[in-house]
């Protein structure tokens, strides 16, 4: 998962001055934090789309990219980005954005291309080879290379459109782009989505003309932007100084975007779908407290696992009159722990990261709120915790069902021999098959019960098109086995 910004500023001003936009790039990238704390990078370009300047670093926004940074960082026109890898390592060479020369192309995105090996050895054939094993510079790549074989320099809207349907054609998998360049000899910002829509976007105007994109509501209301529209899939929207908007529709096959970003990744007062995520929460709560009451689950509070849980529990407190406990301080300051030699320094890693507030556990039902189980692993040290400080029952609540299959869209959630809830299910359930997964994954966490949602919930509750593949293994976008092994053995080597 990773997130991308791009602006470009109003019209020069009479003097002729144009609008420097890295500043704001910094800005809206820590309003994506969340999304990828491995590296951080902004690129702007100049007026004339000759002059192209980066800064890009490792760690969060803060650390890679420093105030004397921002001077060097020219341009009405740039690109931001914050990485989580999903395809190779979290090092310099894969931070984003990424330049490409001929004929002068900043581009960023967040996904996963899954066909990165075919492409690496098509562009190869044409002499074009890569630098890095982020997913982004292929891409990249072959926008480039369609672009310079449309013409040589002076590159027309029409180009680009050509260009992108070459991306369309042979880049597979998902992609949010954000590019930058020289189109009709102005700076353009280039928007594009996927056939699938699968990760999110959104672009922002603003009154004196500047326009946003990014994957993420958040950013264009750190800056002062409103919500203009989400790109459709399969969407080009060019974006200029103090211009509306021309949008082009290129192939769609039909919207499916990730369920997960409002179960999990998402800052929950991002809009999606016309939707804020916290709406989208709150509802999936309302379904979880659904199915507690049909299973007779009852507890004497109810608690979140913080943060991401809490609109959702607050639905189950309401909906089952309890009252909702911070049972759990997250503690926000804490860094990067290593990986622990023994149980008690494990232990002491995670009450770092979580401390629990033992007089608001200690003899109660607590009904423990959470957002997924991916590997399961940190969840049961939360329990472990609850036992410790003298919890009288646990009854574990998932505001989502069962993960089952990877994730090879751009999240990075283990390959399939690594999901909890798969070792105790062959994947299909029907009839009673989630009533006995529950029982054995809750008698494998040590917990009175566990409930999860049924993807019948799940869908009534976040309504729309949606991707839940990680549910219920129904791919939206093919994959052929040999590129699901390359991404599940990359993933195995991390
Ligand atoms: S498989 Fe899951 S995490 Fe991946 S895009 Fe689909 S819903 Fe999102």
């Amino acid at each position: 998962m990773c997130g991308f910004v791009g602006v470009i500023g109003g019209p020069r001003t009479a003097e002729g001055a144009s609008h420097a936009v890295a500043a704001e790039i910094h800005l809206a990238l820590q309003a994506l934090q969340h999304r990828g704390q491995d590296s951080a990078g902004i690129a702007t370009m100049s007026q004339d789309g000759r002059r192209f300047a980066f800064r890009r670093g490792l760690g969060q926004v803060s650390q890679a990219i420093g105030e004397g940074d921002l001077a060097a960082l020219p341009g009405p026109l740039g690109l931001g980005h914050v990485r989580y890898p999903t395809v190779g390592r979290g090092v310099l060479e894969d931070a984003q954005p990424f330049f490409y020369r001929q004929p002068g192309v900043l581009m960023a995105h967040n996904g996963n291309i899954t066909n990165v090996g075919a492409l690496e050895e098509a562009l190869a054939e044409r002499s074009i080879h890569l630098m890095s094993r982020c997913d982004v510079e292929p891409a990249l790549c072959v926008f480039s290379d369609a672009l310079m074989q449309a013409r040589p320099a002076g590159h027309r809207t029409e180009d680009a459109l050509g260009a992108l349907r070459v991306v369309q054609e042979r880049v597979r998998g998902s992609y949010s782009l954000v590019a930058g360049l020289l189109l009709d000899g102005e700076p353009t910002l280039v928007v594009f989505r996927d056939p699938r829509g699968i990760r999110p976007a959104m672009v922002g105007r603003r009154e004196d003309g500047a326009w946003i994109a990014a994957s993420e509501s958040v950013s264009l209301d750190a800056l002062g932007f409103q919500h203009a529209f989400e790109p459709a899939p399969g969407e080009v929207v060019l974006l200029r100084g103090g211009r509306e908007p021309e949008r082009h529709a290129l192939t769609s096959a039909g919207a499916a975007p990730c369920v997960f970003e409002a179960i999990y990744f998402a800052r929950p007062d991002a809009v999606m779908s016309d939707r804020t995520v916290y709406e989208a929460r709150f509802a999936l709560g309302e379904a979880l407290a659904a199915r507690l009451r049909e299973k007779g689950v009852e507890g004497d509070v109810v608690m979140p696992v913080p943060d991401t849980a809490r609109p959702a529990a607050t639905a189950v407190a309401e909906a089952l009159h309890l009252p909702l406990r911070e049972g759990f301080i997250k503690n926000r300051y804490s860094g990067r722990t290593f990986i622990m030699p023994d149980a008690l320094t494990r232990k002491a890693a995670l009450r770092l990261k979580l401390n629990p507030i033992p007089r608001e556990i200690a003899g109660r039902r607590v009904i423990l709120v959470d957002d997924s189980i991916v590997r399961g692993t940190t969840l049961r040290r939360v329990i472990e915790l609850m036992d410790d400080v003298g919890a009288a029952e646990v009854h574990l609540a998932v505001h989502a069902p069962p993960v089952l299959h990877p994730c090879f869209y751009g999240i990075d959630m283990s390959t399939r021999d690594e999901l909890f809830a798969r070792r105790f299910t062959d994947g299909v359930l029907q009839g009673e098959a989630m009533a006995r997964l529950e029982a054995a994954a809750a008698a494998n966490l040590g917990v009175s019960s566990l409930t999860w949602l049924t993807v019948g919930a799940l869908d009534d509750a976040m309504g729309g098109p949606r991707c839940a593949a990680c549910f219920d293994g129904v791919y939206p976008e093919p994959i052929p086995a040999a590129d699901r092994a390359a991404i599940e053995a990359d993933r195995r080597a991390c």
